[in-house]
């Protein structure tokens, strides 16, 4: 579990099929979304150009 210090947006699709049930919990009840990557999150510490939603 090396997910904790890396962003949502930098996963790519091992990180994504390895830890799916992580990801769900990261994205289930989002408040942010990156502005670069269209990706959305709980918290921004998971998004690397986080805006609140
Ligand atoms: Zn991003």
């Amino acid at each position: 579990m090396a997910k904790d210090t890396k962003t949502l947006c930098k996963w790519d699709k091992d990180d994504i099929k390895d830890d799916f049930k992580e990801l769900k919990k990261i994205v289930s009840t989002p408040a942010f979304v990156c502005k670069k990557c269209c990706r959305v999150a709980k918290k921004e510490e998971y998004l690397c150009k986080p805006e609140e939603l």
